[in-house]
């Protein structure tokens, strides 16, 4: 049965209780690489040889720099045979070479070159996964080159995966069609930056639409039960703060069943 694991939902500073923000698809499809993909796997049982395919939405640190120990874990340790595929912005593969040669000089060339297959589409199929993808340009630091995806499965089901965004047109040009929508809520409300949201423009999205389910990801504030930084915000209605480790679960008529951890 198709799979949506939230692996991490805390933003650059992984608040208590939360990791960087991560989502697993069939336990084979990662959404970006943070510094902590390896722990995250690991952590659910997942082999990071399993991974097949991963995709990337910008080149913040918190989503790209685990992706050296990730293809180095899986050269060494898990030693897989099929190549991981990449789906990346134009320019990605550079910047993404040059990191794993910071990291691990001399080690990785090779790995680079043969164990992956690097997709610049801007949309098309994920393998034989069932699921699609179309990528849309999204509002956060330019630099990093920010987009988002618009997740469909063979099932019917829709994820509108937002990326790290403020408020944007992309988004809202995708949501309507959006079972879940899955954004970020990287600062608190008193912080007013066009390439985040804070909980009030997160409500707001909820309220622009309310037939999808708004699950709140890359969030600022201490996991339940935690305290020592940012308290979670009240949120109401179709929203729900993801927890680590939460998912969603979804049947072959494309209903989905939120599980929490
Ligand atoms: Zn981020
Ligand atoms: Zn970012």
């Amino acid at each position: 049965m198709p799979r949506v694991q939230f692996l991490g939902t805390g933003n650059a500073f992984s608040p208590n209780g939360r990791l960087h923000a991560l989502v697993l698809i069939d336990g084979k499809i990662l959404v970006d690489a943070p510094p902590s993909v390896l722990p995250q796997l690991r952590r659910v049982g997942t082999s990071p040889g399993q991974i097949e395919h991963l995709l990337f939405t910008h080149w913040h640190a918190d989503h790209m720099f685990g992706f050296p120990f990730l293809i180095l874990e899986r050269h060494y340790i898990s030693k897989q045979d099929t190549p991981l595929a990449v789906h990346l912005r134009a320019g990605g593969r550079e910047l993404l070479s040059q990191l794993s040669e910071v990291g691990f000089p001399g080690s990785l060339g090779d790995v680079l070159e043969d164990e992956i297959v690097w997709n610049e589409a801007e949309s098309g199929t994920i393998g034989e996964s069932g699921w699609s993808f179309e990528r849309f340009p999204v509002v956060h630091t330019p630099e990093t080159d920010p987009h988002g995806y618009f997740l469909r499965h063979e099932s019917g089901f829709k994820l509108l995966h937002c990326g790290d965004s403020g408020p944007c047109e992309g988004i809202e040009s995708w949501a309507d069609q959006a079972d879940v929508i899955l954004v970020e809520m990287g600062v608190p409300d008193f912080v007013e930056s066009p390439n985040h949201h804070n909980p009030r423009q997160v409500q707001e999205l909820a309220e622009r639409h309310p037939e999808a389910k708004v699950l709140v990801t890359h969030n600022y504030a201490d996991g339940e039960g935690r305290s020592g930084g940012f308290p979670m915000p009240d949120m109401a209605g179709n929203v729900v703060q993801l927890e680590d480790g939460d998912e969603l679960s979804i049947e072959e008529n494309g209903e989905f069943i939120f599980v929490k951890n």
